[in-house]
């Protein structure tokens, strides 16, 4: 797994498109205090001179709903939005792939732990990308010992800062244990996700994923697979998902804007597929998401990729 460390010259922040480096907000800040932020994770691609951005409007409502579940009284409209990531191509002027992180924060120094009356910002930062996961080799998985909250405690809609608690304990098990990346079981046992990503298998011919009302996040990845397994005729459906499917699946494919489409080696050690080479239906999601990315070949590469001129 790659680790971000250096940030892109200039971020929005505090309504201004500045250097990444003056962008800092004081110690007793609300959200750092709390966790009570929201963010996205866009992908911008560089290629034939061209940044091109998957789905930002679907990014961009996410963001917007985030904001509606947890109570954020935040104005911003799909034009500003637009402005304010094109305003931060230009300046960074990116040559590689790279990430955009946008998030909304409270500055105020309030003891409480709320969300009503304070006072909420869009900042954004970007940040080189290229690999999450190394797509050439399947993810050594473990089911964690950490259960996935539930949206009866927290709002897994929301990309909240704070839930990302949740994942951190168990990636940081994970990665303690000797693998990759965890699996995530809910308070009844069902895999919901990965501590980033969202799941499917392939079980017995089908393609099997969590629902929607899971407490899982809602994917933008899992809704562009959704529709390719669609437009392939392959049967998915919506199901709980044991321990026990995931351990004798055909092939588990994990998915997400940094993750992209992965698949899993093993899980707890048991072997999936061919371990290292992924399955059938992962190459052919993959090679979709080229079409529509790269070579721009695919009918929806007109309405999923925004592109600007560097
Ligand atoms: N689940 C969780 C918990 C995540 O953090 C992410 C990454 N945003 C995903 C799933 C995948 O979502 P998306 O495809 O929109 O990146």
């Amino acid at each position: 797994m790659s680790t971000q460390s250096s940030l892109m010259p200039f971020a929005y922040f505090r309504k201004g498109i500045i250097p990444s480096k003056e962008a800092s907000i004081s110690i007793a800040s609300h959200s750092l205090q709390y966790g009570t932020t929201c963010f996205g994770g866009i992908r911008g691609y560089f290629r034939e001179e061209k940044i091109r951005i998957f789905r930002l409007q679907d990014h961009f409502f996410r963001l917007k709903h985030a904001a509606k579940i947890l109570g954020m009284q935040v104005h911003l409209s799909w034009e500003d939005f637009q402005e304010i990531i094109s305003g931060l191509i230009q300046a960074n002027d990116p040559k590689s792939d790279f990430y955009i992180r946008p998030f909304l924060f409270s500055e105020n120094q309030v003891l409480t732990p709320r969300f009503d009356g304070l006072d909420f910002d869009l900042a954004i930062y970007v940040t080189p990308l290229n690999h999450y996961f190394d797509p050439n080799r399947g993810l050594r998985l473990m089911v964690s010992s950490w259960r996935k909250i539930s949206d009866t405690s927290m709002s897994t809609k929301a990309k909240a800062g704070g839930c990302y608690v949740n994942s951190a304990l168990a990636t940081s098990e994970a990665r303690r244990c000797g693998y990759d990346e965890a699996l995530m079981m809910d308070e009844q046992g069902n895999v919901v996700e990965a501590s980033v990503a969202n799941l499917f298998v392939v079980y017995r011919g089908e393609v099997i994923m969590p629902e929607v009302g899971s407490s899982m996040l809602e994917g933008i990845t899992r809704r562009t697979i959704i529709d390719f397994l669609q437009e392939e005729g392959i049967p998915i459906r919506s199901e709980r998902i044991d321990r026990s499917m995931i351990y004798t699946c055909d092939e588990l494919i994990l998915t997400g804007t940094a993750a992209q489409v992965m698949y899993g080696h093993s899980v707890d050690g048991r072997v999936i597929g061919q371990g290292d080479v992924p399955g059938p239906i992962c190459q052919n999601l993959r090679q979709k998401f080229v079409d529509v990315m790269i070579s721009k070949t695919h009918p929806k590469s007109y309405s999923w990729v925004t592109e600007f001129n560097t």
